[in-house]
């Protein structure tokens, strides 16, 4: 067909540089595993940081009592409260909110940012009523939930790395949270206290083990991505100064940062050098929602420089970064009509793009499929790899089920991105091993994770 020119060669290049045979998903997961393993040895020693979480103990269903939860991690954040009935009642009831922070909040001084958030969550916590009852002679709890890199000292403490995405609050960094959180409560009136500190996956894997306790991993695939995963204590070499004795505590991988054996482009390459950390987070950048729709973005920017695909004139609305997102990819690849008019028209509104022949919309579809299928593909060799890193511990001798609690938008909302990760892990696994491993998808699951973290290490407990 006509209009393409020079864009075939491109598109049959771009499959072979982002093809992901089984022999590379094997190279990428026992690298996965490699890395992991590094990490547990001694910090700085692989890709992966593998950040103990300091959680000993996971719930186990007979916490009883009213604990509250708070998530900072972006431009808003949640609170939460649960009612807890032990054994049979489990979870009796749930309230949360969800507030957004206010740009000159995120650009000020620390005390501002935590009395703003003390000042909200006194709010919340005065609405309490119904089937909430804080018991007797206690003081409220709280699961704080910081998606922030930290350096966290005990379940109870961790020290401010750095501020991210778009925080520039100052004077927090080299700061304990937790100690800045308590000490605004307390100017607050606020009779409340931080009992545990976590990262969101370890609250997710916390909250989905609360009710299924196969599971072992968590994933959040959303527009960053990260895992963890239950580890036994004595298998890992960096914390045997602490003389833990046997038993399981949970690693946040930070897989994000991994960066072995990925098959990469031009175009990866190029985004990675104009991003703001240039270098870092590589298999974030090459499987999370934040960056699939930009890979795709750039390999049609060099379409339209070579070829007549979109016209004779370039398309100057293509060339803003950023502009193509992920769930235009996703929307444009549910289009199953027979002239694709829905890839003509996202097309079109987003980009400026007048795809007229039918050739050209097909070629559309065809890159998003490649971006989407390696980026899905990757995503469940990583989890291969998790899976095979925790198989040393059982030398494969004993079989048991085995949950990944998944969540996060990029998995929920785009069904071929999950179908390539599902087969990808099939693939690895092989027959015998995928009947004994199951992908659940938890859907907000980290609030109620935090705050059942706060149950088991409340001071009442
Ligand atoms: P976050 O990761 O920002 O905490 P989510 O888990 O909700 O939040 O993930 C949001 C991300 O999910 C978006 O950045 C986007 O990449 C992806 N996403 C959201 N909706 C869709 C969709 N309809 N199709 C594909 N991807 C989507």
């Amino acid at each position: 067909e006509a209009g393409c020119g020079a864009a075939p060669p491109i598109l049959k290049e771009l499959r072979l540089q982002c093809a992901t045979p089984l022999p590379l998903l094997r190279r990428v997961a026992d690298a996965m595993a490699a890395d992991m393993r590094a990490g547990l040895a001694a910090d700085g020693a692989g890709e992966l940081k593998m950040i103990p979480s300091y959680v000993y103990s996971l719930p186990t269903g007979n916490e009883t009592g009213l604990f509250y939860a708070l998530d900072l991690g972006g431009t808003n954040f949640r609170v939460l409260r649960v009612q807890l009935g032990g054994k049979d009642k489990r979870v009796v009831g749930t309230e949360f909110e969800q507030v957004s922070i206010p740009k000159e909040i995120m650009h000020g001084t620390t005390e501002e940012l935590f009395d703003f958030i003390a000042d909200r969550l006194s709010a919340f916590v005065a609405k309490e009523g119904g089937d909430f009852h804080l018991a007797e002679g206690r003081n409220r709890e709280i699961g704080f939930t910081f998606s922030f890199p930290v350096k966290q000292t005990s379940i109870d403490s961790g020290i401010l790395i750095k501020w991210t995405k778009g925080f520039a609050v100052s004077g927090t960094a080299g700061k304990d949270v937790v100690a800045c959180l308590n000490a605004a409560m307390e100017r607050q009136g606020l009779d409340m206290r931080v009992s545990a500190l976590v990262n969101d996956t370890v609250g997710t894997l916390a909250g989905a083990h609360y009710w299924d306790d196969d599971v072992m991993v968590a994933v959040i695939l959303g527009t960053g991505t990260n895992a963890c995963y239950i580890e036994r204590t004595e298998v890992i070499p960096k914390l045997q100064h602490l003389g833990l004795g046997a038993g399981n505590t949970i690693i946040n991988t930070e897989w994000g940062a991994f960066s072995d054996n990925l098959p990469l482009t031009e175009f990866d390459r190029a985004m990675d050098i104009e991003s703001i950390n240039p270098g870092e987070q590589i298999f974030e950048k090459t499987i999370s929602g934040m960056y699939l729709g930009e890979i795709v973005r750039r390999v049609l920017v060099k379409m339209a420089q070579v070829s007549d695909l979109f016209g004779h004139s370039f398309p100057n609305k293509l060339a803003e970064p950023f502009v193509l997102r992920t769930p235009h990819l996703c929307a444009m690849q549910q289009d199953n009509s027979e002239d694709l008019g829905q890839v003509k028209s996202i097309m079109h509104d987003i980009v400026d793009v007048n795809l007229s022949s039918l050739a050209a919309r097909r070629v559309i579809i065809e890159v998003s499929d490649c971006i989407i299928k390696r980026g899905g593909r990757l995503a469940g060799a990583g989890i291969a790899g998790i899976l095979q890193k925790m198989e040393d511990n059982t030398k494969g001798l004993i079989r048991r089920r085995k949950v990944v609690a998944m969540d996060g938008g990029l998995y929920e909302n785009y069904p071929q991105y999950r179908v390539y990760m599902l087969e990808a892990m099939a693939e690895l696994l092989g027959p015998r091993d995928s009947e004994d491993v199951v992908v659940e998808h938890t859907k907000d699951g980290s609030g109620i994770g935090a705050a059942l973290l706060a149950a088991v290490n409340s001071k009442y407990a």
